[in-house]
């Protein structure tokens, strides 16, 4: 009933819920009882009625029920948020980046933001905390295996670590899945789609029937090698003109360098810095041509790789987010859709949306506090809570 009243996105009656849900009316009366003794749904009376006849009361959730937290473990920026019940955003810190510390001094950090966002909120009423991280993952162990964008990080028991510092049941996925499952409890439509990540590095998550797809172990999604220019930047898998390398800001900061768009970076620049030179890059893009056209040249790229995932699934979405999303927005967001629009297989059938996230840059953490949610109120949870 929980997950019905979520997906509805607006009030249910009595009578809705037993439709929607499949209860008779009788169950229907002695579960609401007891979700609204819990607090975790509100019952209104009708207001402004008409005519003749009772109009039924509405239900809804109580976004004060339950929270959830959400830490996005990333190589720039280590963010944490507090959700409600509905999966709005009611805290949030950011605090020290992955790649610029050890894993026991970030857990450290993460347990010190996830006291400051719960303050004020009934510990009982905090479900768990949700992690995001770049893959790969081993979701059955907790453990981030030793992802390529956070060098040290080898096979790092985080769930356990988390779980140890906070006190709280932790639940963990990769980031490009949790931002697929935020994107999932924000939209208004998210029957099927591509969810293009971009951050650090390039990613997707998959939703097809309203669920996510997660892979034998977790880790689909990994996109980057999908050849899209033969005469693209070579990648460290040895093929030239992944999609990854050509989406990814360190490649397009050096570009701008080579270009003198930018003035140099050293080689091993890190991962905040070559941040900020991105940022420098996609703000000279609204008046500059050379900035504009490296970005150009990496939307299309992007683009013919979401046109495989479109082919490869046939979704009726693209939808485009992740930490560098609101940066790179202006310059991507019509190249991806007139290429999409143009070229997918299944355009004479049906239109595939390119839209940005509902949740912007923010889909990883808000999405890594949705897993929580997801756990605690969905049929068919993505992930297992790990108390
Ligand atoms: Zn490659």
């Amino acid at each position: 009933m929980l997950d019905a009243l979520r997906r509805a996105r607006h009030d249910l009656s009595r009578a809705e819920l037993s439709t929607a849900t499949g209860l008779s009316a009788q169950s229907i009366t002695n579960i609401v009882r007891r979700l609204v003794e819990r607090g975790l749904v509100d019952e209104r009376e009708p207001v402004g009625s008409q005519g003749r006849g009772r109009p039924a009361a509405s239900l809804r959730l109580d976004p004060a029920g339950s929270y959830a937290v959400g830490v996005h473990v990333d190589p720039t920026v280590t963010a944490v948020v507090l959700v409600d019940l509905t999966a709005a955003v009611v805290a949030a810190r950011r605090t020290v980046a992955a790649s610029a510390t050890t894993p026991d001094e970030l857990v450290t950090a993460v347990a010190a933001a996830v006291t400051e966002v719960t303050a004020g909120v009934p510990p009982d009423r905090v479900l768990g905390v949700g992690i995001a991280t770049p893959g790969p993952v081993d979701t059955g162990a907790g453990v981030v295996v030793g992802a390529p964008l956070l060098p040290g990080w080898d096979r790092v028991a985080l769930r356990s670590l988390v779980r140890d510092a906070t006190g709280l049941p932790v639940v963990m996925h990769k980031d490009t899945a949790a931002a697929a499952v935020g994107e999932l409890w924000h939209d208004p439509d998210p029957a099927d789609f591509v969810f293009l990540y971009l951050g650090t590095g390039l990613g997707a998550g998959f939703v097809v029937g309203g669920e996510l797809l997660p892979g034998s172990t977790d880790n689909a999604g990994e996109i980057g090698h999908l050849m899209v220019a033969p005469d693209g930047p070579p990648c460290p898998c040895g093929q030239p003109g992944c999609v990854g390398p050509s989406g990814m800001p360190r490649t397009l900061v050096a570009e701008a360098a080579a270009a003198g768009v930018l003035d140099p970076l050293p080689h091993d620049a890190t991962d905040r810095r070559v941040d900020a030179a991105f940022s420098a890059l996609c703000a000279r893009a609204a008046d500059d041509p050379v900035a504009h056209g490296i970005l150009a040249r990496s939307a299309g790229r992007i683009a013919r790789a979401a046109v495989t995932l479109c082919n490869a699934l046939d979704v009726g979405a693209v939808v485009l987010g992740g930490p560098a999303w609101s940066r790179t927005e202006p310059v991507f967001l019509s190249i991806v859709r007139d290429v999409v629009t143009a070229t997918t297989e299944a355009r004479r059938v049906h239109e595939v949306d390119v839209r940005g996230s509902a949740l912007g840059d923010d889909a990883a953490v808000v999405g890594a506090a949705c897993l929580v949610l997801e756990h605690a109120f969905s049929a068919r949870p993505a992930t297992l809570l790990i108390r």
